[in-house]
C-alpha cells in the first residue's frame, strides 16, 4: 500500500457516502442537533506520521464518547489492566450506551468503561486531590494524544450541563453499589466537560495513531499511553466501542473502534494507522451513518481487516 491508496481510498469513500442522507443528528443534547448534517471529514494518520485527509477535516466538532477511549488510557496507566477489569469489567453490556437497566441486572456493576455508567466510573478513578486537579490529569492526557491541549466546545457543555439528569442518575446508582470512587455530581460535571471538547476529525486520527504505534504520538514522538496497556484498551474497543452495534461493526471490519453521538468514528489498525471519520447524522444506535460506512469502505479498500486472509 503506498501513500495514493490511502488518498484514493479516504476520497472514493467520501465521495460515496457524501450524498447519503440516513441518520439524524443526536438531539438529547439540543447543541448537537444545531450542527450542520452535511459536514463529512475522514483523516488517516499512519504509525509514521504521515496524515491524509479530505472533506470537513479541520471543522471542530464534540468529542462525546470518543473521550472515553482516550480517559480509559489514563486510568489504565494509573492503576493498571488488572485492577481496572475488577473495578469497571471488560465485557459488552448488549444495551444502549445509557443503559440503566444493564445496571440494574448485573448488580449496579458497569461492565465496560465504553457505556456511560463505566466510562463516568473511569474518570471517578482519574487521580486528584480536587475536581480541577483531575481535570487537569485530563486535558494533560488528552493534550498528549492530541499533541495540542484541546479546548472545550462551551455552548455544547452548557447544552449536555442542563440536560444531562439521566447520567446523574447513573452515578448515584453506581455510588450506590459501591462502584464509584469519587464524589458523583462533580465526576458527572468533569464528564461531561470531557464530552464536550472540541476535536476535528484530523486530531482525531492523531490520536488513534497513538495506539497504532506502540503509545507514542507519531507527529509529536511523545508518549500518550502505556505500550502495555495498548493490547486491553483496544480489547475494550474491540467488544463495546459502537455500543450495542459493535458486532455489526466487527463482523465487517474486525478493528477496534469508538464512535461519539458528534457524529465521530475512529477506528484503530494495530501497528499500522488510524483512521477516523466524522458526520453528525446518526443512526438509531448512535454511530455516525456516513462515518461508519465510509470506515467500512476504506477498511475493505485497503485490506485492513485482519480476521481476513
Ligand atoms: N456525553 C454523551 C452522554 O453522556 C456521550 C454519549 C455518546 O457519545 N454516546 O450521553
Amino acid at each position: 500500500m503506498n501513500k495514493n491508496d490511502i488518498q484514493s481510498a479516504i476520497e472514493t469513500a467520501h465521495a460515496k457516502f457524501a450524498g447519503c442522507t440516513d441518520g439524524a443528528n443526536a438531539s438529547y443534547i439540543p447543541e448537537l442537533a444545531k450542527v450542520p448534517s452535511t459536514l463529512f471529514g475522514i483523516a488517516v494518520v499512519t504509525k509514521d506520521g504521515e496524515v491524509f485527509s479530505t472533506g470537513d477535516a479541520d471543522t471542530p466538532f464534540a468529542i462525546e464518547s470518543i473521550s472515553k477511549a482516550f480517559n480509559l488510557a489514563l486510568v489504565m496507566d494509573q492503576i493498571g489492566s488488572k485492577t481496572l477489569r475488577e473495578k469497571i469489567g471488560a465485557d459488552p453490556t448488549g444495551e444502549p450506551f445509557n443503559s440503566v437497566l444493564a445496571l440494574v441486572a448485573h448488580g449496579g456493576r458497569p461492565l465496560n468503561p465504553l457505556v456511560n455508567a463505566g466510562a463516568m466510573a473511569t474518570v471517578s478513578l482519574v487521580a486528584g486531590e480536587n475536581g480541577e486537579a483531575v481535570w487537569a490529569n485530563i486535558m494533560k492526557r488528552f493534550a498528549a494524544f492530541a499533541g495540542h491541549p484541546l479546548k472545550i466546545n462551551d455552548d455544547v457543555y452548557a447544552s449536555e450541563s442542563a440536560t444531562n439528569s439521566h447520567n446523574k442518575g447513573i452515578a448515584w446508582l453506581l455510588d450506590s453499589a459501591g462502584y464509584f470512587y469519587n464524589q458523583p455530581d462533580m465526576i458527572v460535571d468533569l464528564y461531561t466537560r470531557m464530552c464536550s471538547l472540541n476535536i476535528t476529525v484530523k486530531d482525531l486520527a492523531v490520536m488513534g495513531a497513538s495506539y497504532a504505534n506502540g503509545g507514542v504520538n507519531p507527529l509529536t514522538h511523545e508518549p500518550a499511553v502505556q505500550r502495555e496497556n495498548i493490547a486491553e484498551i483496544l480489547a475494550e474497543l474491540t467488544m463495546s466501542g459502537l455500543y450495542d452495534s459493535t458486532g455489526d461493526w466487527l463482523y465487517r471490519t474486525g478493528l477496534p473502534a469508538k464512535s461519539g453521538v458528534g457524529g465521530g468514528i475512529v477506528t484503530i489498525v494495530p501497528n499500522r494507522m488510524a483512521i477516523a471519520a466524522f458526520s453528525p447524522p446518526l443512526d438509531k444506535y448512535g454511530n455516525s451513518v456516513r462515518a461508519e460506512n465510509a470506515l467500512i469502505d476504506i477498511i475493505e479498500t485497503l485490506g485492513l481487516n485482519p480476521l481476513k486472509s
